[in-house]
């Protein structure tokens, strides 16, 4: 994981460095490829990196079996090897179909991330996680693939629009709450000038905080619930709406602060946490409160969802701010906790 402003620049001997490639094909998508592409293509030019790029369209809706066939294509044009690398350059869904792309194309490819939003460089950009869609499901194709190495530059960040920055900070904000209380305060009281002048460190300390998690349990099997936080509820908003009324950030925002009022006025959270909490979501353009109306049957949902089989399942909830626990609770206690 290489985090430093500007580090897209030395794109090119980095490369060198890692891998004796001649070719790299490049997936990315159309709004990149436009404020990018010539950029990147000229930094592994200039390293003698022969490229090819494949720019798919914009959004979540391209995370399917059809643009993945599309980049198996543009792959077997570019005429990459085994010996030659693929770069995924773009938010978290290039991250994605690229990264599951570069680990079936050719029986698995070397890859590297260049993750482009803030959502995908404090979080999806590692973990090892990738997949496509299915018409019945996120991310119901997939596998765990790593790649070679992640290189983060938040300079990237300044052509993010503001909705895709909150969407990112929800997952910061996450990371403070579960395990680092530093982090939180300085959420608190930093201006935006503040905020930009420390994202290094800021993704550093998220990315640190998930790699540990990453390590204990690579393949999803307990103590990666931790990173969940917010997501039991924010999953059900999001699936609930279609996907399209809430960002991912923006649906875990209401879930981190709806368990965390809920877990409060039953004692099992330090008293004063919700209020910070969404004081903080607010301060960074995201909302907390449920949708009105519709908040009993986005609950349904949960208890519905196939992944929580049993009559069990496992939540986060925060002791205090920077102090995340697992809970098991009995599902007909969802409502107490989420609704
Ligand atoms: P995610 O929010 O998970 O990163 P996407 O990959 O769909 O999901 O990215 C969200 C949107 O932001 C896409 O339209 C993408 O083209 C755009 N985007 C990503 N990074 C940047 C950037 N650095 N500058 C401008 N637009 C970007
Ligand atoms: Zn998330």
């Amino acid at each position: 994981m290489y985090i430093k402003r500007g580090i897209i620049k030395e794109l090119g001997k980095s490369l060198r460095r890692l891998s004796s490639a001649k070719r790299v094909a490049i997936i990315t998508d159309k709004n990149l490829s436009r404020i990018y592409g010539a950029q990147v293509l000229n930094v592994l030019n200039s390293a003698g990196f022969e490229t090819d790029v494949i720019a798919i369209e914009p959004g979540e809706k391209s995370k399917t079996l059809a643009t993945l066939a599309d980049v198996f294509e543009g792959l077997v044009k570019s005429r990459i090897t085994r010996r030659d690398i693929i770069i995924a350059l773009g938010g978290g869904v290039v991250g994605d179909l690229g990264g599951f792309a570069a680990s079936s194309f050719l029986r698995g490819m070397p890859y590297v991330q260049v993750p482009t939003s803030l959502i995908a460089q404090v979080d999806s950009s590692i973990g090892g996680k990738v997949a496509v869609d299915l018409p019945q499901g996120k991310n119901l194709v997939g596998s765990f693939y790593h790649p070679e190495a992640v290189f983060i530059d938040p300079d990237f960040l300044d052509t993010l629009d503001a909705r895709e920055f909150s969407n990112g900070m929800a997952e910061v904000i996450k990371y403070g709450c579960i395990k680092d209380r530093q982090l939180f305060e300085e959420l608190t009281g930093f201006d935006k000038n503040e905020l930009l002048n420390n994202i290094e460190t800021i993704i550093f300390k998220c990315l640190s905080i998930k790699k540990k998690f990453v390590e204990e349990d690579e393949t999803d099997q307990g103590a990666r619930m931790m990173l969940n936080f917010g997501h039991t509820l924010g999953h059900a908003i999001e699936k609930y709406y279609h996907y399209a009324k809430y960002s991912h950030g923006e649906a875990v925002a209401v879930g981190m602060y709806r368990v965390t009022k809920n877990s409060e006025d039953m004692g099992l959270t330090e008293p004063g946490t919700s209020q910070r909490l969404k004081e903080v979501l607010s301060k960074y353009g995201l909302p907390y409160e449920m949708p009105a109306g519709n908040a009993a049957e986005i609950v349904e949902v949960i208890a519905m969802d196939k992944k929580n089989k049993g009559d069990s399942i496992d939540i986060v909830l925060l002791n205090s701010i920077g102090d995340g626990f697992i809970k098991n609770i009995n599902k007909d206690e969802i409502p107490r906790f989420f609704l």
